[in-house]
């Protein structure tokens, strides 16, 4: 397939931006709508696995795809995808190049993510250039970086498992990526020298370079958050020191689902995805699961696949005129919803963010936590405090705050035990969750 060129990429861009803001709800629908028939007819035509799934039925409704689990897209990957790609080839692949801290694409051509999956099972997810070359337009169209921002320097950090910097400019921005086990002094250096005065990465390395700010001898125009949930306190916390509020990004190996609004509201990209939502049971509030449709992508067709991610959506419009849904709240993964007995000797479940403001709330000491169910009876809670001098008290709010949602649910806490230790960051995407179920 040809390469896009520059008129193409702006192009996309521009029609991105004006479909964010522009379109309504109908023209929404009706775009997914073709979009959805488009696929869904490629795929028939080359996807091994589409073509046993819809053989003897003329038209498919979204209803009758089955949903697919994380496992089972990697189960048939060969046959899901359209390019004969084999996944034994591209997960050798990936792990030879990540331990050579090089990237380069699978035959010229692929990008390959490969993600650690809930139970230490990988997921692969494969782009062809073209793709990686739209989701780049997206990215750059929707980054949430105010206009009045100019000159755009940006620190971008990920995990690369290289601890030498990269620098490239493109469109006018100059980006410089880091890996997330640079030292903070060497960021901090990297900053100055550079000049950068946008900082884009997961709230847990913001909040490290926010407690050097001092050190930053320019001002700071924009800071962009993800890969991890920004907690309340700490987008509020960030925000007071980097005086910028905090802009979001919601993206995840399977694609781009959310991005910032002129009015900083958190929005679903539902021209590129199609969204469904699946009911948890959440009896305190509306959390749901979602479900994802890429209508664009067609090398490895994402179709009702389903996140694990849980989050609830706002009910009204936002102000800024974009027709597509706000997410109000992201949870966290499904897998580390806490599971207490209740009074009946059911299972009630308790959300991650319910956990994460029951800590933050209980003291303004509180430097880092991490909260891990390790059995149905038993939480750690992983505290460290500025000042030790309260901790008794602070642990005795914690456990009412956490009460009063167990107290709502029914059900028991359980025993709850503290230590001073610091968090666990996960091995492989060496990304902080702080409330984690782990039996
Ligand atoms: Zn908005």
């Amino acid at each position: 397939m040809p390469k896009m060129n520059i008129i193409q990429k702006l192009f996309n861009i521009r029609k991105l931006q004006q479909q964010f803001y522009k379109w309504n709800r109908e023209k929404l629908e009706l775009h997914q709508k073709k979009q959805l028939k488009k696929i869904i007819n490629f795929c028939r035509k080359n996807s091994e696995y589409y073509a046993n799934l819809f053989s003897g039925s003329d038209e498919i409704t979204l209803e009758q795809i089955p949903i697919m689990t994380k496992s089972e897209m990697m189960d048939n990957f060969d046959l899901i995808n359209t390019r004969n790609l084999q996944k034994e080839e591209l997960v050798a692949y990936t792990v030879a190049q990540e331990k050579k801290g090089i990237y380069s694409r699978f035959q010229g051509e692929y990008s390959i993510g490969l993600s650690s999956g809930t139970s230490g099972n990988k997921a692969l997810t494969v782009l062809s250039q073209n793709e990686s070359e739209l989701y780049n337009c997206l990215l750059f169209s929707r980054n949430g970086i105010p206009k009045s921002v100019k000159k755009r320097r940006i620190l971008f950090a990920l995990r690369r498992n290289n601890p030498t910097f990269k620098e490239i400019s493109n469109f006018g921005i100059h980006l410089i990526y880091i890996d997330y086990t640079l030292s903070v002094e060497e960021i901090i250096r990297l900053i100055n020298t550079k000049k950068l005065n946008i900082l884009s990465g997961p709230p847990s390395l913001l909040e490290i370079i926010s407690s050097k700010k001092d050190q930053i001898d320019h001002p700071i125009e924009a800071v962009i958050s993800y890969a991890e949930v920004l907690s309340k306190s700490t987008r509020e916390k960030l925000e007071e020191i980097f005086e910028v509020s905090i802009i979001e990004i919601y993206q995840g190996a399977e694609g781009f689902i959310a991005s910032t609004c002129r009015c900083g509201s958190l929005h679903l990209n539902e021209d590129v995805l199609l969204i469904e939502t699946l009911a948890v049971d959440d009896k305190i509030g509306k959390a749901k699961n979602l479900l994802i449709t890429d209508l664009y992508r067609t090398t490895q067709p994402i179709i009702r696949y389903e996140m694990n991610d849980i989050i609830e959506l706002q009910e009204t419009n936002c102000k800024c005129g974009s027709c597509f849904r706000v997410i109000e709240k992201i949870h966290g993964r499904s897998d580390d919803i806490f599971h207490l007995k209740n009074r009946k000797g059911e299972i009630s479940y308790l959300f991650p963010d319910y956990v994460r403001r029951s800590i933050n709330q209980a003291s303004q000491e509180i430097e880092e936590y991490q909260a891990i169910q390790k059995a149905i009876d038993r939480i750690e809670i992983r505290l460290v405090l500025r000042n030790e001098e309260n901790r008794e008290d602070i642990e005795k709010n914690i456990i009412e705050n956490l009460n009063f949602w167990a107290n709502k649910l029914n059900a028991e806490l359980g025993e709850v035990e503290f230590s001073n230790d610091k968090p666990e960051r996960n091995p492989r995407s060496k990304k902080l969750i702080r409330v984690i179920r782990r039996f």
